[in-house]
Parts: C-alpha cells; structure tokens; sequence
C-alpha cells in the first residue's frame, strides 16, 4: 500500500523522482499527535532515516511523507498525499546523506514533539488559520496536483483535501479551483519551481485576498 502511494505522489509530482522519496507509516516511537492524519518532511529527519535504515530500506537523503492515520476510504487516502506532496514541491535537492549527531537526534526529537503538542505552531502571528503553510502558495500547488491525479484516472474529492475551506477559514478548495482557471492543465508538464515563476491568474490571487480581508474583519470583530 506505501508503495501504491510512493507511486501515486510521483505520478503527480515527478520532479520528486530525483531522489529518494519515503512514504512510511508514522514509526512508534515518535511523538504521537491526534490533530492530523499525515505531514510532509521536506528535507528529511533523522529519525524517519534511522527507522527506514533499521527496515532495510533506505536509499539515500530524501523528503518524506508519514501517515499517521490512514483514512477508511481510499479516496481519502489520495486525497491525503495529494496534501502532503504539495508540501514537498517545489522540489529541493538535499544534502549527501550522512550519519547524523547525537545532538541533531535529539533536536529532531524536540521539533517532532514540539509540532505533535502544540497545532498552533501551524498559525500566521495573528491566528490566521491557513498560517504559513497552507497560504495561496500551497493552494495553487495542491490544486495542480490534485488536476492532474484526476487526469490520472484517480477520483479524489475536494472536500478531502484539506485545502482552503472552512478549517482555514476560507472559501471552498473548489471556488478556487474555478478561479485557478485551466492553468493547471497548461502547466501539467512544468516543475513547481517554473509554475511558480509565473504569477497565478488575478481571479485566484484576488479570492485569497478577499478571503484574508474577510477573515481579518471578522477575527477583529469577534475580539473587540
Ligand atoms: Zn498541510
């Protein structure tokens, strides 16, 4: 099944086949979190490494995605790495694989229970909920990868994506997707690094715009 989903990642994302990419399933003795189903490691951990070299499988430096929790329905489960790719894209390549220090697994340890304990990390500085991560950028990247898991034949909804919607108080994934326009298609063959050398359509960034106005207006609203 990890494998089916390695596949399916680069399948949408084949700039991601220059180097190793892992999809594992979140290893026990990780910092357990409820508020997610899977995150992306773009630039890899040492302790995802240390658990994949101890199965065997390791193969070199490279991102990874590990699912928590996987969902019941397999739409869903597409719907999670479409999500967690558009964490990884644009592509980065990594440094040379080394081993790494004690201080550094200790470190990788603290930032792993750091982000399993604390899902306000995840929030701009006033509480904006689509904080750093999950901004037009992400939007835009997550829309192409998920049109073109359509043009793969893959059915995955929407609403499963975990993209822009009410959680991040912003319009539904599908209004931007109308407003994203046939830009996904024109683009299928570039890389994320050349998607994003061009500026998206004005009716997108012009959705985000409002939709971040708005959530400012009524965030103030609800704290006056
Ligand atoms: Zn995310």
């Amino acid at each position: 099944m990890l494998e089916t989903l390695r596949q399916f990642a680069l399948q949408i994302a084949p700039e991601l086949s220059a180097q190793p990419l892992y999809v594992v399933q979140q290893p026990a003795i990780y910092p357990q979190t409820t508020y997610a189903s899977a995150y992306a490691l773009k630039f890899g951990c040492p302790i995802i490494r240390q658990v994949v070299k101890e199965a065997g499988d390791w193969i070199g430096n490279g991102p990874a995605i590990v699912i928590i929790e996987e969902p019941a329905d397999s739409r869903d489960l597409l719907a999670t790495i479409v999500h967690e790719t558009a964490h990884l894209v644009p592509s980065k390549k990594l440094s040379e694989d080394r081993e790494p220090t004690a201080a550094e697994m200790v470190g990788a340890f603290r930032m792993a229970e750091r982000w399993a304990e604390t899902p306000e990390i995840h929030q701009g500085p006033s509480g904006e909920p689509w904080g750093g991560a999950h901004g037009i950028d992400f939007i835009r990247r997550a829309l192409h990868l998920h049109d073109r898991a359509l043009r793969h034949g893959h059915d995955v909804p929407f609403d499963s994506l975990g993209v822009a919607g009410h959680y991040y108080g912003l319009s539904w994934a599908g209004k931007y997707a109308r407003a994203l326009g046939d830009e996904p298609e024109r683009m299928r063959s570039l890389t994320f690094a050349e998607i994003e050398a061009t500026d998206p359509p004005q009716a997108f960034a012009r959705l985000f715009d409002e939709d971040v106005e708005r959530w400012r207006t009524e965030h103030q609203a609800t704290e006056d």
